[in-house]
């Protein structure tokens, strides 16, 4: 199941999830934080998170 980050529009707490396709067309998502259901869609990284420095994989 792919793997969804979600930021709260209130407070900018950000949070990831997992959700099927359909849970993602039917959930209702609110913060963990402050409760607010003002939540955005961030881009999927398809559960695979890739930060700066942070790769590891092969050294060329
Ligand atoms: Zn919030």
């Amino acid at each position: 199941m792919p793997l969804y980050e979600f930021k709260c529009n209130k407070c900018e707490h950000t949070f990831d999830k997992v959700l099927s396709i359909k849970e993602m067309e039917t959930v209702k998502l609110n913060c963990p934080q402050c409760e607010s259901d003002d939540i955005k869609k961030l881009m999927s990284s398809g559960g695979i998170k890739i930060g700066l420095g942070g790769y590891k994989g092969k050294v060329r």
